[in-house]
């Protein structure tokens, strides 16, 4: 068995930790900003020295293909180089780096495999800048409308869209190089976990078999603005204590059900949010996920089933989004759950909370990802942080199992 050298993938991280520097342990690199442009040169150069071809789609995905000895469809492994505002060196990166460390490593060390090697960089996974999150490659999948997306404008810059943004990077390419199941076998995405579990229960690896199911409903809670001095409570219609009566319910029913469902309200409004005023509209979101369906709609039950009227206050909700889950190709997670057996290492099978561009290519392609473990579940923060050994682990088993579909697809 092949394994990297940590030493250089630690160069790795620390080389591109500098793309959108925070100085304060992380990165602020929103996609096509100056920063995600040099990380993206820096890919492209690393990879063009290893003898890759690299090429962009019309989304500005870029891919950068080792060669195969036969003429067959490519495997791909990648993920995405943009980060939230003062985000981590992990999140995204590692599995882009993961990948270039897998390829480097092959062709290095000169080992035969038959099909094409892909690295892949999405553009716009997290959303930051442009809306929504994993732009690209829904775009590719058939999730999002082109136009639509192109259309998307930059929550820092009135009127700035994300077409323009893309025409300026320089890394609009063809339509003819996206990724796709004509030229594409499978795709493998290496992330961090983002969560404590791996970490707190001491795995190495986590193989990862789909995505959980969400939903986002957003309550609205309407009341009576009165003085905060002169209303006896009795008369009062406080919004704000009608939703706070409802959380709580909510925690309440949601915490009867399977723990691994997990909830949250997030985001709260209370108006006119003036300490001598009754809060007379109140809204509030519940995000739910869980990988059952079942589970979901036990959720969905509890909220169909709120009053219309809680403290003399109308209570109102509607669905903000949702999202299916979706699960992986279950012949590609059994070989990554073989090759973290292959390497020695421990490994817990799981679904992911977050989303990733994976979900989307599942669609598409046999798809696949490896989780390595965040100390202290810390992400999306400067505090994300993933030992380099954690790291290399992961990167040995992705490239593992590269090479093991390599050798079972025909
Ligand atoms: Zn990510």
């Amino acid at each position: 068995m092949i394994l990297c050298n940590p030493a250089n993938l630690d160069e790795k991280i620390k080389a591109f930790s500098a793309f959108g520097d925070t100085g304060k342990g992380g990165v602020t690199r929103f996609s096509l900003s100056p920063e995600a442009l040099a990380a993206r040169a820096e890919f492209r150069k690393r990879m063009e020295a290893i003898g890759a071809a690299v090429v962009t789609d019309d989304m500005a995905n870029l891919y950068a293909t080792l060669p195969g000895t036969e003429d067959l469809p490519a495997i791909a492994a990648g993920s995405h180089l943009d980060s939230v505002r003062q985000g981590g060196n992990f999140d995204g990166v590692l599995g882009v780096l993961s990948a270039m460390e897998a390829l480097e490593t092959i062709a290095l060390a000169k080992v035969p495999h038959r099909h094409p090697l892909t690295a892949v960089v999405w553009t716009n996974e997290e959303g930051a800048r442009f809306e929504p999150a994993m732009m690209s490659s829904g775009v590719i999948c058939g999730k999002f409308d082109k136009q639509k997306m192109l259309a998307s404008v930059a929550k820092d810059r009135p009127g700035y869209t994300f077409g323009e943004a893309l025409e300026a990077s320089g890394y609009m390419g063809d339509e003819a190089n996206r990724l796709s199941p004509e030229k594409y076998a499978a795709m493998l995405e290496l992330h961090i976990e983002q969560g404590p579990v791996l970490e707190a229960e001491g795995y190495d690896i986590g193989v990862v078999d789909g995505v959980c199911g969400m939903i986002n409903f957003e309550f609205t809670f309407l009341g009576q603005a009165d003085h905060a001095g002169t209303t006896p409570m009795k008369y009062r219609k406080d919004a704000l204590y009608a939703a706070v009566k409802v959380i709580q319910h909510l925690h309440d029913e949601l915490d009867r059900f399977d723990p691994a469902l997990v909830y949250t309200t997030g985001k709260i409004s209370a108006h006119p949010n003036i300490h001598t005023i009754i809060p007379d509209e109140v809204r509030f979101t519940l995000d739910a996920r869980h990988y059952d369906p079942a589970v979901i709609r036990q959720v969905l039950s509890v909220i169909r089933s709120l009053p219309d009227e809680v403290a003399r206050c109308k209570v109102s909700y509607a669905e903000a989004w949702s999202r299916k889950s979706v699960a992986f190709d279950e012949a590609l997670v059994s070989m990554v759950d073989r090759s973290a057996q292959a390497c020695g290492y421990s490994r817990l099978r799981m679904h992911s909370g977050p989303g990733h561009d994976a979900q989307y290519v599942a669609d598409i392609l046999p798809t696949a990802m490896i989780f390595v473990p965040s100390v202290e579940g810390h992400s999306h923060c400067e505090l994300e942080y993933t030992l380099t050994e954690a790291c290399a682990k992961g990167v040995n088993v992705l490239m593992e199992t590269l090479l093991e579909i390599d050798r079972a697809l025909s």
